[in-house]
């Protein structure tokens, strides 16, 4: 398997940080969330390499909540989460994706 090219790895502490350096990319960023689609885009060169990859999982955007208006999902919920959210449609849906290591990894944002 090849290897990444070389990239710069931005690890976000706000959303605001997050989209500062993505904005400061002008395009050539990207957000990095399980990395389970994007990390073999790169491997592959099946996109050319961005200038920085910004990592969202530490924004605390991995809750699931239910609100009079509806599920609120945060991007960064794995699809693993989903079955542990109490809430039987979405759990039957996150059983029937991908394979347990991979609902562990992957996001519902990357997902989208
Ligand atoms: C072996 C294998 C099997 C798979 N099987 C299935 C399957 O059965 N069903 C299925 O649905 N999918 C499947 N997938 C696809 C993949 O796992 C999902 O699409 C996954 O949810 C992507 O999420 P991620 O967090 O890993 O995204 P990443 O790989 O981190 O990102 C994917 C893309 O979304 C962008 N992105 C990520 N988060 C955000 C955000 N919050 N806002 C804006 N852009 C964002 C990234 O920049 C990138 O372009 C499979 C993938 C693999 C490798």
């Amino acid at each position: 398997m090849r290897s990444l090219a070389p990239v710069k790895y931005y690890t976000a502490t706000s959303l605001e940080d997050a989209c500062q350096v993505l904005n400061q990319a002008a395009g050539k960023g990207k957000v990095l969330a399980g990395g389970s689609d994007l990390v073999d885009w790169l491997r592959k060169r099946y996109m050319p390499t961005p200038e920085v990859l910004v990592d969202i999982k530490k924004l605390g955007l991995d809750t699931i909540e239910t609100k009079e208006d509806g599920v609120h999902i945060g991007a960064t919920a794995k699809l693993s989460d989903l079955g542990k959210a109490g809430i039987p449609m979405l759990a039957e849906a996150a059983r029937n994706g991908p394979s347990p290591q991979l609902q562990n990894q992957a996001t519902v944002g990357g997902n989208m």
